[in-house]
């Protein structure tokens, strides 16, 4: 049986080290930080009892049922549907934008029939195929609503002019003309009920698998017959072609008695608010209750050398370099590139767990496995 190293300790490590440690492979999961579970690490704040989302917000959902059999084979998951409201100027709307935000926004009374063919005269006919976020989202649906929704949270989140970034971005968001306000579309939505790092433990708990925290994966010391890598792409290579660009988050976290502002997240869309949204943990586990509350306000900013990657941003003219990145990997043998940072890809979690399940059943079914999980371009 082969002897598996796996870097990192979020969703994509946890799942391959469990799918080959059932297999009767051993493996040794090696994460540099103190804890398990990645970005989707929680703890329980010890001053408030809050159960915070410690790396931003995360809301399990997705149309996959094996996946969504899979976590619930780990954890018991509390039903969650999740509503976003977003502040500009000096009014709330509910996002994404449906048929409440359109009608608010305009000062309308449409049906649904009325807003769709109202909002077909506001998008922009003449853009066929757009080639970045901003002509994507004046085809979809008009300037008026991009530049409100849009543009002023987009510039905070990514730090550059919206027509550098890529059209799929905007495709994360749904456009709906029902009364549907809900911020997924999935079948399946719910939050663990004790957080995602009681999730990602139980993963991880098994007798094949040993997992060597506050360990940096160092290539000379950690020899295997595979490895399974989940670190950002460009890291692995020691950044000799040059930096890949990530955004990163600083959270601002406040407290105070009651409630701050009774939903679990608050966007800001205006340029001048610096932050991107406010997230009051609480409200992510409304089945506890406390006499106090806990908010985190998000910003966003260039990932530096020392900083935790979040989001790959995926400029449209970062993909020469990220072409060179996939060439270099592509060369290395029993190695594989797993997950958001590896695969340079904003993808969910459900997509993690689903791409790091067939990659490591490849490996089960044939001894190897391909270099990435998915293709990165
Ligand atoms: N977005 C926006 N305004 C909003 C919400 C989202 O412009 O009020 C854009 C923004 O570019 C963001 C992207 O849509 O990065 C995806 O939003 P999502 O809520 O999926 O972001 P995540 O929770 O993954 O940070």
């Amino acid at each position: 049986m082969a002897q598996i190293i796996i870097v990192g300790a979020g969703l994509s490590g946890a799942v391959i080290a469990r799918t080959l440690a059932e297999a009767s492979h051993t493996v040794h999961v090696i994460e540099a930080r103190p804890n398990v579970a990645g970005n989707c690490h929680t703890a329980r704040d010890p001053e408030t009892g809050v159960l915070v989302h410690a790396y931003g917000p995360h809301i399990f959902h997705t149309g996959d049922d094996d996946v969504w059999a899979y976590v619930n084979r780990f954890t018991d998951f509390e039903p969650y549907r999740h509503r976003v409201l977003t502040t500009v100027g000096d009014q709330v709307f509910a996002m994404p934008i449906h048929l409440s935000t359109i009608n608010q926004f305009f000062g309308t009374d449409m049906t649904e029939a009325e807003a769709k063919a109202f909002i077909a005269t506001k998008a922009d006919k003449t853009i066929l195929e757009p080639a970045n976020f901003e002509e994507q989202a004046l085809a979809f649906i008009g300037v008026e609503l991009y530049e409100a929704f849009f543009k002023g949270y987009t510039t905070k989140q990514w730090g550059c002019d919206p027509r550098a970034l890529p059209a799929e971005i905007l495709k994360r968001l749904p456009l709906r003309f029902s009364d549907d306000d809900s911020y997924f579309a999935h079948p399946h939505q719910g939050l663990p009920r004790h957080g995602y790092t009681p999730m990602v433990e139980a993963i991880l708990a098994h007798e094949n698998i040993k997992v060597s925290l506050n360990t940096p994966y160092d290539a000379a010391l950690h020899k295997g017959d595979h490895l399974f890598y989940s670190g950002p792409l460009d890291g692995y290579f020691d950044h000799s072609l040059g930096r890949l660009g990530y955004r990163t988050l600083d959270f601002e976290n406040f407290t105070q008695d009651g409630d701050f502002q009774s939903i679990p997240v608050m966007n800001y869309g205006d340029v001048d608010v610096p932050f991107t949204r406010i997230t009051e943990h609480k409200h992510f586990a409304p089945w506890e209750s406390h006499a106090q509350t806990l908010c985190s306000r998000e910003f966003s900013r260039e990932c530096g050398d020392n900083d935790i990657p979040y989001y790959p941003i995926r400029l449209v003219q970062e993909k020469a370099l990220l072409s060179d990145y996939v060439a270099l990997a592509n060369a290395q043998s029993n190695v594989s590139f797993v997950g958001r940072l590896a695969t340079y890809r904003y993808i969910d979690m459900d997509v993690c767990i689903r791409e790091a399940l067939d990659l490591a059943e490849v490996f089960v079914k044939t001894g190897s496995a391909p270099v990435f999980s998915a293709a990165p371009l």
